[in-house]
């Protein structure tokens, strides 16, 4: 079996840089959902591949816990900055390629509709 490295954080809610998955603290309270969480990294490779893209949009371990999913972020904001394309874990800077998508998908679509306000 792989040795698993394990580091609690404040931010965002998991994230998993090369060997080490960095766990929000206050997942701790949640055993559920963390173990859904853990599942989920566990799928994740060391490096980030197309394969870890599916991971993420297949989502099936946090299918389960999806109410305690959004029920986290309401009660620990600071873990929303998973939803940002860049993020800083231990001084390391973690671009998230799905969230950059999004974003670049989500500011698009605001230009376009600008764009067509001005028509
Ligand atoms: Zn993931």
């Amino acid at each position: 079996m792989k040795k698993q490295h394990f580091q609690q954080t404040e931010w965002g809610i998991a994230c998993k840089i090369g060997k080490v998955t960095y766990l929000n603290k206050n997942l701790d309270k949640y055993p559920k959902l963390k173990e859904a969480i853990l599942n989920h990294e566990k799928e994740h490779s060391d490096t980030y591949r197309l394969r870890d893209v599916w991971v993420d949009l297949n989502g099936k371990h946090l299918a389960s816990v999806k109410k305690e999913y959004y029920m986290f972020f309401l009660r620990h904001p600071k873990a929303l900055v998973t939803f940002l394309p860049v993020w800083k874990y231990n001084n390391v800077l973690v671009f998230d390629p799905i969230m950059i998508f999004m974003w670049v998908l989500c500011f698009s679509f605001i230009f376009l509709l600008k764009f067509i306000g001005n028509l």
